[in-house]
């Protein structure tokens, strides 16, 4: 008996039948672009079709040059390339997997001067505006639509996926934010749906009935001026009736200012649309976005709502899911936390993507773990992301290792971030690492600060120092005042805020802690409160499924400050700062940068900055360092002035310090010591180095 007999249930779909319910979702890894990358791109689908997904997507083929994200990026236009896809095909099949290319015209959302639209408006997301198509510009990318399905079956792809969501180009000619013509693809609802009605049915008469032709249908565009249900329901209908084999959900535009996937989505918060859909049609339909567990998956799919779960980023953190379902090791999935760090951000920055939680993902090829040929005993200090990552990869491969961990549990700094609300994701990892550390046989020795003579004289052949880092307490005179405390006493309970809370230090922490402070501790866990707060309504009965958003009123002022006069949030992700910053400004944070902060006295916190300076503060939801709430105001002093900002608690997220009182008492102990993590540099440290130094090393030992 299976605790997921809906998720394992085997399906037949079009001409194929799927071993079960999983599908991999199209992602772009960066691999697409140049077909001498191919044989790693087929090393990463072969491992994900071996470890259980029924059918894999791609990522994105544009079907002409000016459907193309990049220059010179993928593209499926010609047999040669088709070729090219070979490679690709026979790996996935091999392992027995099926495997659909995605067809994808990057319209305005191309990164290119050559870009094209269904009217010449550009994006708020890319700086080229679009020229519009004309009635012949038209007919011809429906032709290079249809060339493009052609060359992928000769590829041997068992189908391709239309991308009609995200506001590509498909979606542009959907909705009337973005469709302002008068001809025949645009200016009614019917006319708008042609061009993904004429896409579909044309790739059918073409590809013929053996070919999963996947529409991917934005259920809710999240956009001012979107689609409407009715309008969504009809196209559903429509493309059914042109020949989709079944339809994917796609949720918001990339434009769109309402987060679709990051960590503080709550699980499947847009799985009801495909309900909604599946009454519309007799599609199938797979439900998409923050699906990262089996149990989620399992009740969409006993629900009714969907006939198959896609799952995107959890196949990067975790080749092996379905299998390690169908094998009731739950436990052992290595659950994607929705952080974007290494992928989503990787991509956008064009880079090769990967995952913060495991590094070998889109390096399958590279990082290559096999058994050691020598066993040697291995002594891990810190069980932080660094330390875990290390010896649990150690053990795989044969070693014998002994990790100590100087606190009652594992986690190391994450087990801070875990308690941050909209970061309750983060808990998954440190319960995939305990359940590793059993797995593997690392031997465990928690509440143990161990010594640099217990490790000389505990006979280890090699030892891992990964003691990570502790809060930086800067020099400003009266930082020893009871108003102040660190982050860490802050954040893990130790510690009581007053109403009036000043946070030193605008980084990734700074503002981690401001939403701890101000966030409604249960809005990630709690959909109707989440939707309330960013302002998501039901397309039925607005444009675009927007509405006003509602914000409750925090337990806590905040203020959060920097010395940089740049704007806070510049260093966050770029997928992700910008819902951090939203959040921020919506819950009232007041932000000041460009101050020096003089001292801290029982009048609360003393800044001053350069008075021609006042302006740092101007932009989007920040203040002029003179300015603002809570404060005594400002006086000048020559080319200074001054503010004291009156607060009640004071909370230090300066930075952090490497903890190296180890290593630097191993330096002369003949032992072979590797220094990792934060221990080895703190600054611009995070989860993603940390594990990624940790796994590489354990590699070459
Ligand atoms: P640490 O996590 O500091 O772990 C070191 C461990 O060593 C600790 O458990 C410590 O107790 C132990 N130790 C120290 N000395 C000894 C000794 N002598 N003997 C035995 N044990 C010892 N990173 C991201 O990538 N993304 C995020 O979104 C993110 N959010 C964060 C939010 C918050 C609020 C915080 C605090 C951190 C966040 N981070 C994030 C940062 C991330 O947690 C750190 O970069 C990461 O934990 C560093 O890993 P590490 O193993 O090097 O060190
Ligand atoms: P950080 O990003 O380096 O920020 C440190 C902050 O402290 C900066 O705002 C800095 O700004 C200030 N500061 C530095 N030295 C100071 C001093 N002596 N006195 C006063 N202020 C000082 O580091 P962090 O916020 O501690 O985060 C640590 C790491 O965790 C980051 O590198 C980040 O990658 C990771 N993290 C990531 C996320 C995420 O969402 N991806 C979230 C949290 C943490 P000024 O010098 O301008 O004052
Ligand atoms: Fe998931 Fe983060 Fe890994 Fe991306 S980097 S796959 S979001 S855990």
């Amino acid at each position: 008996m299976t605790a997921y007999p809906n998720l394992l249930a085997p399906i037949e779909l079009g001409h194929v039948t799927l071993p079960n319910r999983v599908v991999m979702g199209s992602m772009h890894t960066g691999l697409e672009d140049r077909a001498k990358n191919f044989p790693k791109l087929a090393a990463f689908f072969a491992e994900r079709a071996r470890g259980g997904a029924s059918l894999i997507i791609t990522g994105g083929f544009a079907p002409n040059i000016a459907g193309t994200l990049l220059p010179l990026a993928s593209k499926l236009t010609t047999r040669r390339e088709a070729k090219q896809h070979k490679v690709i095909t026979d790996a996935v099949h091999a392992e027995g997997g099926r495997i659909a290319l995605q067809l994808l015209h990057a319209g305005r959302y191309a990164f290119t001067p050559w870009c094209v639209a269904p009217s010449a408006i550009k994006s708020p997301i890319s700086k080229f505006k679009p020229r519009a198509l004309t009635s012949r510009g038209v007919e011809k990318t429906i032709d290079a639509f249809v060339r493009s399905a052609r060359l992928a079956r000769e590829a041997g792809y068992d189908g391709v996926e239309v991308m009609g969501s995200e506001g590509y180009l498909i979606n542009q000619f959907l909705a009337p934010r973005t469709n302002k013509r008068t001809d025949e693809w645009g200016g009614t609802p019917e006319k708008r749906r042609r061009f993904a009605v004429e896409v579909v049915r044309r790739i059918r008469e073409e590809v013929g009935p053996d070919f999963l032709v996947i529409y991917r249908i934005s259920a809710v565009d999240l956009v001012p001026d979107g689609q409407t249900w009715d309008e969504v329901a009809a196209l559903a209908r429509e493309v059914e009736a042109a020949g989709a084999t079944v339809l994917n959900l796609g949720i918001g535009w990339h434009e769109a200012r309402v987060p679709t996937i990051v960590t503080s989505v709550p699980r499947a918060a847009f799985a009801s649309y495909a309900g909604r859909l599946k009454s519309e049609t007799s599609l199938p339909v797979i439900a998409t976005n923050r699906i990262n567990m089996p149990e989620v998956a399992e009740e969409i799919l006993g629900s009714g709502d969907a006939d198959f779960v896609s799952l995107a980023r959890p196949f990067l953190a975790d080749p092996e899911w379905v299998r390690k379902a169908a094998e009731s090791r739950v436990d052992e999935i290595n659950t994607c936390i929705a952080c974007n760090q290494a992928c989503l951000d990787h991509t956008f920055k064009n880079q090769r993507a990967t995952c913060l939680l495991n590094p070998r993902a889109v390096y399958e090829t590279e990082l290559v773990l096999g058994p050691t040929r020598r066993s040697k005993k291995v002594a891990v200090v810190g069980a932080g992301p660094a330390g875990l990552a290390c010896a649990t990869t150690l053990a795989e491969r044969g070693h014998s290792v002994e990790l100590f961990e100087a606190l009652d549990d594992i986690g190391g700094q994450f087990a801070i971030a875990q308690r941050i609300p909209g970061k309750e994701e983060f808990s998954e990892s440190i319960r995939y690492f305990r359940r590793r550390i059993e797995v593997t046989g690392v031997t465990l020795h928690l509440g143990r600060r161990v010594t640099a003579a217990e490790l000389r004289d505990g006979g280890f052949d090699e030892v891992v120092v990964a003691t990570g880092v502790e809060p930086r307490v800067p020099s400003i005179p009266g930082v020893d005042h009871p108003s102040v405390m660190t982050y860490a006493e802050l954040v893990r309970g130790e510690r009581e805020p007053g109403q009036r809370v000043a946070v030193i230090g605008a980084g990734g922490i700074g503002v981690d802690v401001s939403e701890f402070l101000t966030a409604q501790p249960s809005a990630t866990l709690d959909l109707d409160l989440w939707r309330a707060e960013w302002g998501v309504g039901d397309p039925a009965e607005s444009r675009g499924g927007l509405t006003k958003s509602l914000v409750e009123t925090p337990k806590h002022d905040v203020i959060l400050l920097q010395r940089k006069a740049s704007a806070i949030g510049k260093g966050l992700g770029k997928t992700t700062g910008w819902v951090h910053r939203a959040a921020l400004k919506a819950k009232g944070v007041e932000q000041v940068t460009g101050v020096s902060y003089d001292r801290i006295d029982d009048d609360g916190l003393h800044v001053s900055f350069v008075a021609a300076d006042a302006g740092a503060g101007k932009g989007k939801g920040r203040k002029a360092a003179n300015g603002g709430k809570g404060g005594k105001g400002g006086t000048a002093d020559g080319a200074r002035a001054f503010r004291v900002i009156a607060v009640d608690t004071i909370v230090l997220c300066a930075g952090q310090e490497s903890v190296r009182t180890l290593a630097d008492e191993l330096g002369d102990s003949g032992l072979p010591v590797h220094v990792i993590g934060g221990a080895d540099v703190a600054a611009e440290l995070d989860a993603k180095r940390a594990i990624r130094q940790g796994t590489e090393l354990a590699a070459s030992i």
